[in-house]
Parts: C-alpha cells; structure tokens; sequence
C-alpha cells in the first residue's frame, strides 16, 4: 500500500514562504491498497487537492472511498466541503468518526453536520450528490471489505480515535491527535498542605499505575507498525508551557516508536509557529535522539504531497 500526505501541519493552515517544504494544509492522508482502494484519514484542508487527484484518477469511474475520521476539530474536518468528490452522483462515501462517550445524541453525522449549515458554508448538505453514510465508532476491531481496522481512544480533549489498518501483511497505525497520560492529579512528588505523606504517596501511586496501563495501551496498539504516523506537534521545551491541550513533543513519539518496535515513524502535526527550517532542526534532534539510544528506526518529519510505500 502507499501513503500520500495532503496535509500535515496542526491546528490552523500556515500559507507562506517560511512552510513551502513541509507544507501548510491542515491533517488529511489517504492511503492506496495494493488493489486501487482509498482509504482516507481525516478531511483538514489538504483533501482539497486530493479531491481532483483522485477525480482525474477514476476517469469518470464512481469513487468508493472509506473515510477514517479521528476526530472533529477544525483542522481535521474542514477541507471536507471542498472535497469534490461528495459532489458527484454515484461516489460512495463511507464516514467513520468516534463515538461521542459524554454526549450520545451529538452524533459524528451531526457534528459534521454543522460545518455545512448555512451560517458556516454557503452550499446546502442536500447538494451533495454522492452517497455518504455516517458510522460512530467505538475501541474495537472492525472487518471493512477485508480491511482489518483496529481503533482506540487516545487521550486528547475531545473523543479522537486512533487507527491501525492491517493489509497485505502490513500495518499502518495513525495516531490522530494525543498527548501521553500524566499523572496530572499528583504531578508533584510532595503533597499538599493539610495532606499527610503517606496518604498522599498510596493515592499518588494508584494513579501512576493506571497512568502507566494506558501509555502501555498505546504502546501495544503501535506494536510493530510498518509506519507509525504521530501527532509530533511541540519540542520538548514548548509541551511544558503546553501540557493538557492534547498534542505530544517529538521526543514522546521516540519513546512510543522505540518501545512499540515500530520500523518507520513519521513525525505530523507540525506547529503552526515552525518554519520549515525548524522543522528541519527539530527532525535531526529526533535522529539524534533515536541514534543515542541504538534503534533503528526510520524517522522523518511529514512532508506534504509526499508519498511513502509500505
Ligand atoms: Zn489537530
Ligand atoms: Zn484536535
């Protein structure tokens, strides 16, 4: 299979002179079966392009296409009324989004449905001619046409999804957007006035366990991924100034990548505030981090309309 890269910068598109090497479209990837098959992840604002591509491609051909969305933000959803492909009559849309856990009534169809209501988007919903079906997903393994698709919910502040398709012998895990879980309850070491320190020290290490269950959770779903593709979107320096806003450093994808014994991780989600030449700085700390500690692991930073064969 093959990934293409539509979009890979974080949180708001970057036009301009200093983002033209690693690209200024917010999250979308799409990846080809060895049979021609689409399967797209996340619609921000680089499924613009990838709309006409694959138009040009099918030659007036009907698109089937299975969409794995990760989550509702912005920057992973609105490229998708530009998609050209929910235009044209006879394209099926098949639309997988997370399961709302807090709220069961708000929908993935519903939500996606307010970025197309008239106060936001000047086309009405029932001008799209193609078919589309909505699909609310929850942690599982799911049988899609022979695609073998396991989900889990990563800890961002909104219910995201990640995914690991495994194909042709092969597996591709994206992470969406996520954050390692801290133990932000009982981040200091010493407790609070008018607690005692033994209390505190039981209370803190219950805590440090299930913080501990879950990271190894994420490690397990990336096990031995042909390619790990990781929201990388801050430095070390700048998640501390960042914690709980749900994005990962560069340097907790190394640590996921070794542990998980993946074989090639591609680091996205750029930061809006980083310039090609920082991105460029940033990947050689990550190589010389991943060298320092022996492993092997094929790193770089996504670049956008990049294509990369698993
Ligand atoms: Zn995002
Ligand atoms: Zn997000």
């Amino acid at each position: 299979m093959r990934l293409k890269i539509w979009g890979c910068r974080g949180s708001i598109p970057t036009p301009g002179p200093t983002t033209v090497r690693y690209g200024g479209n917010t999250t979308c990837y799409q990846l080809t079966l060895n049979d021609g098959r689409i399967v797209m992840f996340d619609a921000g604002t680089g499924i613009r392009e990838c709309g006409y591509e694959l138009m040009g491609l099918a030659k007036g051909k009907p698109l089937d296409i299975i969409m794995l969305f990760t989550h509702t933000h912005w920057d992973h959803i609105n490229g998708f009324p530009f998609f050209i492909p929910i235009y044209i009559k006879g394209n099926r849309l098949r639309m997988y989004g997370p399961f709302n856990l807090q709220d069961s009534e708000r929908s993935f169809q519903k939500v996606m449905g307010v970025q197309m209501s008239p106060d936001y988007f000047p086309v009405r919903a029932d001008e799209l001619a193609s078919t589309i079906t909505y699909n609310d997903m929850k942690e599982g393994q799911f049988d899609i046409d022979g695609v073998t698709i396991r989900t889990r919910f990563m800890n961002h502040p909104i219910q995201t999804l990640g995914y690991r398709v495994e194909i042709e012998g092969k597996a591709f895990v994206f992470t969406g957007d996520h954050e390692p879980y801290y133990n932000f309850l009982y981040a200091d070491e010493k407790p609070p006035e008018g607690m005692d320190a033994e209390t505190y020290a039981v209370e803190r290490e219950s805590v440090e366990r299930i913080v501990a269950f879950r990271n190894n959770q994420i490690v397990e779903f990336c096990r031995h991924a042909d390619v790990l593709l990781a929201d990388a979107q801050y430095t070390p320096e700048e998640y501390e100034t960042k914690r709980n806003w749900g994005h990962s450093s560069w340097r907790d994808v190394c640590k996921l990548a070794i542990d998980a014994q993946v074989k090639r991780a591609i680091l996205t989600h750029h930061e809006p505030l980083h310039s090609d030449d920082q991105i460029d700085k940033i990947q050689d700390d990550a190589r010389r981090y991943l060298k320092e500690r022996g492993a092997a692991i094929d790193l770089s930073f996504a670049v956008e309309k990049s294509v990369i064969d698993l």
